[in-house]
């Protein structure tokens, strides 16, 4: 039951943001004019050992998040990946010159990000994945890319919960392993026991349509879409409080790939790339457009 729920949840998402979906139509997250993603010929990465490994395997592993419509979205009927981070995901991929063919998504949850970039199970990561400090000291970060705030989803009606200072006595909803989970916890904005974790956020927005939480805490980015997905059943408190910027996963000893993410990120903003990705996906769900300034630290 909760499955065939979520499935309808990210169906009517998928169709919600697509600016022509007619009904019955495939499902779609939106997607950049396809000549964006040109494959550069000839690349090389001098004194990248991730680059070189991607290089002899003849493909590259990227970590991405299913879920979360708008942003990286596994379509359940085509198995097709979409949204906004797998549209930089892609345009990283064809600037490092491998065919979008030969990408292979491997969806990895909030939780587990550091230790699959560790172990060498994704060759980079782009996944809502906010840079900070404890992160940085088991893995690197090119960008950021986008940065969004952490904010609630509550039900249409709901009309207690306000700001995060309203959420004392309510049931929040959150991912493990993530800084919208922590804050909350950190800052005390409910009790201890209210706080329920899972490993994906589309599990908290099942149980807020069942009515077993009062909000979900997370980007307002990821919560746009999905409240463009339960059009008229949810929405987003938005008064966001934090900053979360977005960056590209990558081993934490890899500076030359890096330093090569950042350039192809700092090209897409200034040739307009990056703005053309941004309105096939986030755009649609009405998150902020503001350009991120990237951080070569
Ligand atoms: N951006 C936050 C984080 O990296 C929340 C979203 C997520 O869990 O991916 O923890």
């Amino acid at each position: 039951m909760r499955v065939r729920t979520l499935a309808a949840v990210l169906l009517t998402g998928a169709l919600a943001l697509t600016a022509c979906g007619k009904e019955g139509a495939p499902a779609d997250q939106g997607a950049a004019p396809a000549g964006l993603f040109e494959v550069a010929k000839d690349v090389t990465v001098a004194g990248s050992p991730t680059f070189d490994k991607a290089k002899s395997r003849g493909s590259l592993i990227i970590g991405v998040k299913e879920d979360q419509p708008g942003l990286g979205y596994k379509d359940p009927t085509t198995n097709k990946y979409s949204g906004f981070d797998i549209d930089i995901a892609k345009l990283i991929s064809a600037k490092l010159g491998f065919d979008p063919e030969k990408i292979q998504y491997k969806t990895v949850q909030s939780a587990a990000r550091e230790q699959a970039l560790i172990n060498g199970d994704v060759d980079y990561y782009v996944g809502t994945y906010t840079i900070n400090a404890g992160r940085k000291e088991k893995v690197a970060f090119a960008g950021p890319y986008f940065v969004a705030g952490q904010d609630l989803l509550v039900k249409k009606d709901n009309a207690d919960i306000t700001s995060k200072d309203t959420l004392k006595g309510k049931k929040v909803c959150s991912v493990t392993g993530s800084t919208p989970a922590k804050r909350i916890k950190d800052e005390k904005l409910t009790e201890e026991g209210n706080v329920l974790e899972f490993q994906g956020y589309s599990q908290c927005v099942t149980k807020l349509l069942n009515g077993e939480v009062d909000a979900v805490t997370t980007d307002d980015a990821i919560l746009k879409g999905y409240a463009a997905a339960e059009e008229g059943k949810l929405k987003v408190v938005g008064k966001p409080f934090s900053s979360e910027p977005y960056g590209i996963g990558l081993p934490k000893d890899d500076k030359a790939l890096r330093d090569k993410v950042n350039d192809i990120l700092q090209a897409s903003l200034d040739d307009g790339t990056w703005q053309k990705i941004y309105d096939g996906t986030l755009g649609k769900s009405g998150s902020s457009a503001e350009k991120p300034k990237i951080d070569r630290y």
